[in-house]
């Protein structure tokens, strides 16, 4: 994924989505991500900064109640593993 200045996009880019909710930068790129675990197939805009790789939901819905079931995972057990290969590899990327 290459990061994308705001304003070559922001055409397509709804008014909300402006900067980073950590950082504040300006600079990254949108994903748009379909919701698959539960199946309702829902599309959800997040921002990926480009300046510290923070992922934000750009607006968070109205009813996550619908997301978070009580069988949702994170409320049984965390995988420390996989969160830590995450951040590594972002880690990684972003000093190359
Ligand atoms: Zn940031």
């Amino acid at each position: 994924m290459s990061s994308v200045p705001m304003e070559t996009m922001s055409s397509a880019l709804p008014p909300l989505l402006s900067c980073c909710q950590v950082c504040e930068s300006q600079t990254g790129c949108p994903h748009v991500v379909k919701e698959m675990m539960l199946g309702t197939r829902d599309e959800f805009l997040y921002w990926e900064c480009a300046e510290c790789g923070c992922l934000s939901l750009t607006a968070v819905p109205e009813h996550l109640e619908k997301y978070y079931p009580d069988t949702y995972y994170s409320l049984k057990t965390r995988e420390p593993k996989f969160t830590r290969k995450v951040r590594d590899f972002k880690i990684g990327r972003a000093h190359v």
